[in-house]
């Protein structure tokens, strides 16, 4: 893992015009073979209880995305310069994954923007995570109000089932369940997803339960886009082994063919 650093930059590499890029082994003077290394970068706020999240919920992603052989994991936050996203580590993030809450407004809408064109124009992936649906890049993107149709405290439990099974992110993901303190109920004021990966049950504290879709999937401009309802701050499900699965898959499926 990575933490705010950019790999080394080769002056090959930055000659060409080719952002950061890993040099394997050099025979000649001139004669560098280079060759890119996939970059996906985890971005929060910073917000999330430390009991539950020591480092953050950028860095418990990043620890369950060590298994992601031959990318590098950068971890970024709201508090890094340049609020985690300098021009040279988001022109070559190939995937970028974001968590937010309650700081939303903080984040500048000129990074936004470029967050924008990186997606549509570029074609890098952007993974959305739980209340990162009021995120400014998440909205901007979505071109809609992103809201749920409510938002209630009252679960205890959430049941993940996969219904889309043929699709990449659900690659070798059952069923299964995790502790859940807070719902957002169907319907999601967004685009018609191109996949609803992932739909839920949540178990309430009266007994009663309420079904809702977890997992969407869209292109935007040349991007493509996964909205991960799960993710809760009080929640420790980004250590779940099945949710680290999801991520993996997530982010390989995100990442622009090259
Ligand atoms: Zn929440």
């Amino acid at each position: 893992m990575i933490r705010n650093v950019v790999c080394g930059l080769s002056l090959m590499a930055v000659a060409m015009g080719a952002g950061c890029q890993s040099n394997s082994a050099t025979t000649g003077d001139v004669a560098q073979k280079v060759q890119s290394k996939p970059c996906v970068v985890v971005w929060s706020e910073g917000t999330a209880p430390k009991e539950v999240y020591p480092n953050d919920i950028n860095g418990a992603i990043a620890e369950g995305l060590k298994d992601l052989k031959g990318w590098d994991v950068v971890v970024a936050g709201i508090d890094d310069p340049e609020q985690g996203l300098p021009d040279d580590l988001l022109n070559r993030a190939d995937v970028l994954i974001w968590w937010g809450h309650k700081r939303h407004d903080q984040v500048k809408d000129e990074l936004v923007a470029k967050i924008v064109k990186r997606v549509k124009e570029d074609g890098m992936g952007f993974i959305s995570l739980h209340s990162s649906h009021f995120a400014k890049p998440n909205k901007a993107l979505m071109g809609t109000p992103c809201t749920w149709g409510a938002y209630l405290g009252d679960s205890t439990t959430l049941k993940v089932t996969v219904s889309d099974p043929k699709h990449p992110i659900a690659k070798g993901v059952k069923e299964f369940t995790v502790e859940h303190n807070e719902r957002y109920s169907d319907p999601y004021a967004v685009p018609a997803a191109e996949s609803v990966v992932f739909e839920g049950v949540a178990s309430l504290k009266d007994g009663g339960v309420d079904p809702s879709k977890q997992g969407f999937t869209w292109h935007v401009g040349k991007g493509k886009f996964f909205y991960f309802q799960v993710g809760h701050e009080t929640n420790p499900i980004f250590f779940d082994a099945n949710v680290k699965k999801i991520m993996i898959n997530a982010v390989k499926w995100a990442a622009p063919e090259k």
